[in-house]
């Protein structure tokens, strides 16, 4: 059916324009578009002399070849070229890519949104949320805009039902060793064991119904590093709902926001990093390509901070528990779900916690998930095993089970 709709509707605009040009009457809402082909189409046939009917046939066999093609090459349903745009927030690269008449506006208004968030909860910036808060540790209960406050609590709940291996109060740790910063370094054995002392999610409280929060001890400190590319796809997913919006896909770092379908497909065709290759050269190979409907997915990976010092490799994923990073044999991990900041943190409590332990807590929030680890095997959720198709070679792709 659709099919049909479709070559009638090619059909239709070529006779159109063909009317337009055997009367030689200018149909103003055809023009736009026409323009360049009627002229072509004009002066074919006065050069050529060819007679009127002759030409009508000819123009007719053509517009029947034209849906044919125009249909193969676009699967189901028609492309249109999207509004595309790169920016920089939350120290990596926003792309956006926006179908329909109000990309550019929409990408704005994404940018904006992506801009407020950042100065509500980076520690980095004077008088945000959270550097109020992690100035006021240890005495006051501080106001703070919803947005913060919603974002704390999806932060607590996973810090408890991960028994603290996702823990939103790490800056101790995450400033002391300060990956990809200026005082990158190796710190002491007695410098790690008095810092890790002062990572304790369960020393943040909130307070939803008078939007306050406040940490106990004067030496806890936020980083919401973890939660904050998936929260600014959240908020850019919502500028586009906003704007109008229905199809849409944005990307925040290692974060993916996905609205409604691409123009002409039923699915968005996502590539996954391989994490070994971004290790080995820094390139960027794909490892393979996850097939989405509407959603968010957001990658955790040894590839984006390191260093390495006398021979030993360090990243940036900290376990709360040893001050140290992640030692396990996962290489990446990949995680599927219908919230963008909650599909980042559970990214990052699945690295901390392993396979098992991680694939348990994605059970728990309905959520799915792929882990990459170093001795090249993916294993994969079963809700998203359909979805994955393996690119990278010596790879073996692992259902796991229910
Ligand atoms: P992601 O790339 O989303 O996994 O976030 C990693 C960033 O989160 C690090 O650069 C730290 O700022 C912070 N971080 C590291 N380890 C943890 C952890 N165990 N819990 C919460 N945040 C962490
Ligand atoms: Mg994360």
């Amino acid at each position: 059916m659709r099919a049909v709709i479709y070559f009638c509707a090619v059909l239709h605009c070529w006779l159109s324009w063909l009317a337009v040009a055997a009367s030689g009457i200018h149909l103003g809402y055809y023009r736009p578009n026409c323009q360049g082909t009627e002229t072509i189409m004009k002066q074919q046939t006065k050069q050529t002399g060819i007679p009127r009917r002759t030409c009508i046939l000819l123009a007719l066999g053509l517009a029947v070849l034209a849906a044919i093609l125009v249909w193969a090459i676009g699967g189901v349903g028609q492309q249109e070229t999207p509004y595309t745009s790169t920016s920089v927030a939350m120290g990596t690269y926003v792309q956006q890519t926006i179908y329909g008449d109000q990309g550019e506006e929409a990408a704005a208004q994404a940018v904006q949104a992506i801009s407020g968030l950042e100065d509500k909860i980076s520690w980095r910036i004077e008088d945000s949320d959270v550097a109020r808060l992690n100035e006021a540790a240890g005495s006051d209960w501080i106001q703070v805009d919803e947005e913060t406050v919603s974002l704390l609590s999806l932060c607590l709940d996973v810090a408890e039902k991960s028994n603290g291996a996702f823990d939103p109060t790490i800056l101790p740790l995450s400033a002391l060793w300060d990956f990809g910063g200026d005082n990158q370094q190796l710190p002491s054995e007695e410098q790690i064991e008095e810092f890790r002392s002062y990572v304790n999610w369960q020393n943040l409280r909130i307070d939803t119904e008078n939007q306050e929060a406040s940490l106990k001890n004067r030496l806890n400190a936020l980083d919401l590093g973890a939660a904050g590319k998936g929260a600014a796809c959240d908020a850019a997913i919502d500028a586009y709902k906003q704007a109008g919006v229905n199809s849409a896909v944005v990307s925040v770092g290692g974060s993916v926001g996905l609205l409604g379908m691409p123009s002409g497909k039923n699915s968005w065709a996502v590539a996954v990093r391989d994490p070994l290759t971004a290790l080995e050269d820094g390139q960027s190979t794909s490892l393979g390509t996850l097939s989405l409907q509407e959603g968010y997915l957001s990658t955790s990976g040894i590839y984006e901070r390191y260093f390495e010092q006398d021979g030993v490799f360090y990243h940036h994923i900290l376990d709360p528990k040893t001050g140290y990073p992640v030692e396990n044999d996962l290489a990446s991990v990949t995680v599927v779900c219908q919230n963008g900041a909650l599909s980042d943190i559970l990214s990052t409590a699945c690295f901390v916690l392993g396979r098992e332990e991680g694939a348990a807590l994605l059970a728990e929030y309905g959520a799915s998930g792929l882990f990459v680890t170093k001795d090249r095997h993916v294993y994969i959720t079963p809700g998203l095993a359909e979805s994955f198709t393996l690119e990278a070679q010596d790879y073996t792709v692992v259902t796991l089970e229910e």
